[in-house]
């Protein structure tokens, strides 16, 4: 009998497993909630995919033999806990995916870095020569990238959403980043829970696989002391060298394995900030232990260009620098950007508040921001968190004013940073928009 799967959601992940399911000769049936783009539609019409939109219908649902949840729905949906009485199995794009390829996959999950982490790698294993795609939140799903042209190597960006419904899926080396509150909504304002479904990265592997971690992240380290597990766990960012580790010493990165060690030296490295010297101590461990030589580690993160939105300097105009971190959607992402600032720094902040606690920037904003501008439809959080100890705060509605104020404010030789802590869809349709306006208001100084 013909397999089915029924796709919840027609984005990226629903869209690359309705291709690679219909490949592979199943029937497919994609339901969404929403209206579905032409070009899906038309794509789906093509393969012959059968799909509706705007409504789910239960009764053409309960002989699939998985339902495929994209990551944007919450498990606590209607539809969901009606299916739930029909014991189909509820699958992540991930899980599918991962029972079609015979690939090494390399899993980085975390609360902030993921995408940069997961950027270095690829770049590290390309420069290498190697077959390798980089997919999940990032680009592609890593669904399409089997259906379409599978590689040796893959390299997965992973959010807890993706990881909550896996079954089977296994990395070869998994990266947990760091662990700090974001997105509590989706997880009862469980702190965790949340943690819990990072660490399901690590669920599946077995004996030869390893699991590097940022030994630097208290709640992160802590959590991996108790867990029973038989891979091989490799610290990275801590300075109590033990035997699988990574850290610096000397403006270098060592990493250190059972079989050898190995040194790369960082002089010259292009991004800045302690959080991307991690991120580049994690992306090196895992081309090392793949074999990449440390020659091409270091000439491939020396020509490490970062991605945009993430602490993206913009320009200098009359000796001020501008600096575009609007990928700072929560606390933790604005501590490193605050940290790495060399320079007096004037910073606009605010959008929607995740139930963010501002207490932990106290002494890095003490220390380093001459100014706060505020840029949000409700400041007040911001306002009330910061006003006794920042000398002055302005409140502004818009990107525009927001960067005219700010210039107003810098002196020569500060540093205009956007890093919002907050997510974006009050003024802006995204964080990309926000941080295109920001590159815009301030090209037109
Ligand atoms: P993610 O994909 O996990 O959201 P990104 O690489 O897109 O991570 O970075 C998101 C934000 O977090 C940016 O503001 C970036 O400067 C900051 N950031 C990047 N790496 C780290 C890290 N290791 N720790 C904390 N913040 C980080």
């Amino acid at each position: 009998m013909q397999e089915k799967i029924v796709i919840l959601g027609a984005g990226e992940s629903g869209c690359g497993t309705a291709l690679l399911a219909k490949k592979k000769g199943w029937q497919v049936f994609v339901s969404d909630q929403g209206i579905i783009s032409q070009s899906s539609k038309n794509t789906f019409d093509d393969l012959g995919i059968e799909w509706e939109e705007e409504s789910h219908s239960l009764n053409k649902m309960q002989d699939a033999q998985y339902i495929m949840k994209s990551p944007g729905i919450p498990s606590n949906t209607p539809l969901l806990q009606s299916l739930k009485t029909s014991d189909i199995p509820v699958i992540s794009e991930i899980e599918f995916a991962s029972k079609f390829t015979n690939a090494t996959l390399i899993g980085i999950t975390g609360s902030n870095g993921k995408t940069t982490t997961a950027m270095m790698t690829y770049q590290i294993l390309e420069d290498a020569g190697y077959d390798v795609a980089l997919a999940g939140n990032i680009g592609n799903s890593f669904a399409k990238e089997v259906a379409e042209n599978d590689h040796q190597f893959y390299v997965l960006e992973i959010s807890s959403f993706q990881l909550d419904d896996i079954v089977d899926f296994a990395p070869h080396i998994g990266v947990i980043t760091n662990i700090t509150p974001d997105h509590l909504d989706r997880y009862d304002d469980d702190f965790t829970a949340y943690l819990k479904s990072k660490l399901r990265i690590n669920e599946n592997q077995t004996q030869r696989d390893f699991l590097l971690f940022n030994g630097e992240d208290p709640q992160l380290s802590a959590a991996l002391e108790n867990i029973v597990t038989t891979v091989t766990l490799h610290e990275f960012g801590a300075s109590n060298k033990k035997i699988n580790t990574t850290y610096i010493e000397n403006d270098s990165i060592l990493i250190e394995t059972q079989k050898n060690k190995t040194m790369i030296n960082t002089v010259e490295f292009p991004l800045r900030g302690r959080h991307n010297l991690l991120n580049a101590m994690a992306a090196s461990t895992v081309a090392h232990l793949l074999d990449v030589s440390k020659e091409t580690i270091r000439e491939s993160l020396l020509h490490f260009k970062g991605a945009p939105h993430r602490l993206e300097p913009v320009l200098k105009i009359q000796n001020i620098r501008y600096i575009n971190d609007s990928k700072a959607t929560n606390v933790n992402a604005v501590y490193f950007a605050l940290e790495s600032m060399s320079a007096p720094t004037v910073w606009i902040v605010g959008g929607v508040d995740k139930g963010n606690d501002y207490e932990m920037l106290y002494p890095l904003v003490r220390e380093k921001v001459k100014a706060i501008v505020c840029l949000g439809v409700d400041n007040q959080k911001i306002i009330n968190a910061f006003q006794s100890i920042t000398d002055l705060m302005v409140e502004t509605q818009s990107m525009k004013e927001a960067v005219l104020i700010a210039q107003k404010i810098a002196d020569k030789n500060d540093n205009v940073l956007l890093s919002p802590a907050c997510a974006s869809f009050d003024l802006f349709q995204n964080y990309e928009d926000r941080g295109n306006q920001f590159k815009q208001a301030v090209r037109e100084l």
